[in-house]
C-alpha cells in the first residue's frame, strides 16, 4: 500500500500537489483541514469544536483529528494507498498514525516535505486569502500565528520521520509541474 505523508508548512502547495499524486497513483487524499470544514459547514459538535481553534489558527486538539482520521481509514478498506495531508501536525497524532498503520502492516512509506522560501509562503496565502473565502486566510495576525504552531508544533515531525529514515526533502519552489514531477522521482522509487 502506497501510504504517503504530504508535508510543508501553510502554503507550500500540499492541497495542489495531493491532487496530482491522487490522480498519478490511484490514491486517496486526506486533508484533515478539509474534513473538518466539512465538519464545520454540515454543524455537527465535532465542526463546532473545532473551529473556535481554526479561526485563531490553533490546532484542533490531537484526540478529535486522530478520532476523525481512524473513522475515515475504515471507510476505504480497499485503498490502493493514502495520501495525508495536513495531517500528522504534532507527534502524539504521528504516533497515533503509525500504530493505526503498522497495526495492518500499511506503513507509512515515506514523508514529502514540499520546502518553500518564506517570502513566497507569505505571497501564496495572501493570493489564496483573496480566493479561499476561509477565515484564517483573511486575517494576518491569524496567518502569522498558523507559521508560528507549524514551527513550534509540527516543524519537530521532520526529525521524528528523520529517524525512521522517511523523510525527503522536496523543492517547492518553481511551476505546479516542476514539483510535481520532483515529487513522482521519490515516489517511483517506493
Ligand atoms: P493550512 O495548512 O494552509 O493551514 P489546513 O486546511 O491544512 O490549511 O488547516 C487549516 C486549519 O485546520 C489548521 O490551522 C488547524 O486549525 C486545523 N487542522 C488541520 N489539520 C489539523 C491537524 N492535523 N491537527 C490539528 N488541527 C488541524
Amino acid at each position: 500500500m502506497l501510504n504517503l505523508v504530504l508535508f510543508g508548512p501553510p502554503g507550500a502547495g500540499k492541497g495542489t500537489q495531493a491532487i496530482f499524486l491522487k490522480e498519478e497513483y490511484g490514491l486517496i487524499h486526506l486533508s484533515t483541514g478539509d474534513l473538518l470544514r466539512s465538519r464545520i459547514a454540515e454543524g455537527t459538535a465535532l465542526g463546532i469544536e473545532a473551529k473556535q481553534y481554526m479561526d485563531k489558527g490553533e490546532l484542533a486538539p490531537d484526540n478529535i483529528v486522530i478520532g476523525m482520521i481512524r473513522n475515515t481509514l475504515k471507510k476505504y478498506p480497499d485503498a490502493q494507498g493514502f495520501i495525508f495531508d495536513g495531517f500528522p501536525r504534532t507527534v502524539p497524532q504521528a504516533q497515533a498514525l503509525d500504530e493505526m498503520l503498522n497495526k495492518n502492516n500499511v506503513p507509512i512509506l515515506g514523508m514529502l516535505s514540499l520546502e518553500v522560501e518564506k517570502e513566497e509562503l507569505i505571497k501564496r496565502l495572501l493570493n489564496r486569502a483573496q480566493i479561499s473565502g476561509r477565515v484564517d486566510d483573511q486575517n494576518q495576525a491569524v496567518i502569522k500565528n498558523r507559521i508560528n504552531v507549524y514551527n513550534e508544533k509540527t516543524f519537530p515531525l521532520i526529525e521524528y520521520y528523520k529517524s525512521q529514515n522517511k523523510f525527503y526533502a522536496i523543492n517547492g519552489m518553481g511551476t505546479v509541474e516542476d514539483i510535481s514531477r520532483r515529487l513522482k522521482e521519490v515516489v517511483d522509487q517506493f
